[in-house]
């Protein structure tokens, strides 16, 4: 967990990105009425995937801070992976008379028919990291750029296996993917997919166990134990002769049960060195294991940025202005292209952690040892 410095860094970080955004005077009235007597003290509505990963924490406890701080209350919850839970825990927010929602999806298709019902009652959804997909019943999108994340995982794997500096390998890697029923897991696989074509093409990077679409790799509910599994499977498998140079991981999670696998079966040591691992999050754990030598590098997406960003967004609607977008092409949902804010992720790894992470106030030195 974040300290209390880095939560009130949090607060004042969030605070001035609200500020950066007003004061770029793209929030300008939408020309529907003003309506901040009735949105005074209103309560907003947050529904988060999972406790079981540290960044949902996060980005639950830092939507409630920015959420208080421009006067609103707040009710949070979490679905526990479970998309029926998810949809009945809305389906209460909305009983319990929420004047604004903030989605995180689980399942980013079953949430047509309690949308429909958020719309009745005239509340406004922003889909919080994750689109939600078919229904026109959501008004904007907060998110990171999320091809991106692909491709600064891609870009990574090449640049520390050489291939960009004139090596030719052949270098193993595998692949993984996040959830099936993530939006996000087409585009980050596609971001790094695209970055390593190239390089597959010319029979440079050889993906051994031919497991290479992405309906292959993809790991449901971001489970780390399962995709230890699968890397698992894999090495018995493709890996009696060889071994593997690299692993794309997309998320902390599963980077940790892929190390696992690996390490039960001889890596990590100075004859079987572990392959460059990739993640996404900085969660504390493998922020621990790449100051460790173990994974290799993560994708920082900060939190106190992406909730300030939905805090906004809802924030403006219910005061009849129009959010401050900056994509409104990317994201078709299957009914409509939704407005998106999208926020820049960074890669982190031994060498600028501290810089990133540590004087960024998101975590402090004694939490990383
Ligand atoms: C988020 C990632 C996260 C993953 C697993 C994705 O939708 O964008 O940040 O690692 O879900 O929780």
């Amino acid at each position: 967990m974040r300290t209390r410095r880095a939560a009130l860094t949090a607060i004042s970080g969030a605070a001035a990105l609200a500020l950066t955004l007003t004061a770029c005077g793209q929030s300008s009235s939408g020309g529907s009425k003003e309506k901040t007597g009735d949105v005074k003290g209103a309560t907003i509505g947050i529904a988060m995937p999972t406790k079981s990963s540290e960044r949902w924490i996060n980005d639950g406890n830092d939507m409630v801070k920015n959420l208080e701080a421009k006067g609103y209350k707040t009710k949070l919850v979490y679905g526990e992976d479970d998309p029926s839970t998810q949809v009945s825990q809305i389906e209460n927010l909305i009983t319990q008379g929420v004047k604004g929602l903030i989605i995180a999806a689980i399942d980013n298709k079953s949430l047509n028919n309690v949308l429909q019902e958020a719309k009745q009652a005239n509340i406004p959804v922003i889909a919080y990291d994750r689109l939600i997909l078919g229904t026109p019943n959501v008004d904007y999108y907060a998110s990171f750029d999320n091809e991106k994340v692909g491709t600064l995982q891609g870009t990574y794997i090449v640049h520390k296996l050489g291939l960009d500096s004139g090596k030719t390998g052949p270098f193993n890697i595998e692949l993984f993917a996040g959830s099936n029923d993530d939006n996000n897991t087409q585009y980050f696989f596609n971001g790094a997919m695209k970055v390593f074509q190239p390089y597959i093409d010319k029979k440079q990077l050889v993906v051994k166990s031919g497991q290479t679409k992405l309906n292959q790799v993809t790991t449901l509910r971001w489970d780390g134990a399962t995709a230890q599994k699968r890397m698992e499977d894999i090495l018995t498998s493709t890996y009696t002769s060889g071994k593997v140079d690299a692993v794309l991981s997309p998320y902390d999670g599963i980077s940790i049960g892929i190390i696992a696998a690996l390490k039960s079966d001889g890596y990590g040591s100075a004859s079987k060195p572990l392959p460059v691992i990739t993640g996404q999050d900085a969660e504390l754990a493998s922020v621990k294991s790449i100051i460790a030598g173990q994974q290799t590098q993560t994708v920082f997406k900060d939190s106190r940025k992406e909730t300030a960003v939905a805090v906004s967004m809802v924030d403006d609607v219910l005061h009849g202005k129009k959010p401050q977008v900056n994509d409104t092409t990317t994201y078709t949902n299957g009914s409509k292209v939704v407005p998106a804010y999208l926020l820049q992720p960074v890669s982190v790894d031994k060498t600028n952690y501290e810089d990133v992470l540590v004087k960024g106030g998101y975590y402090t030195d004694s939490q990383l040892k």
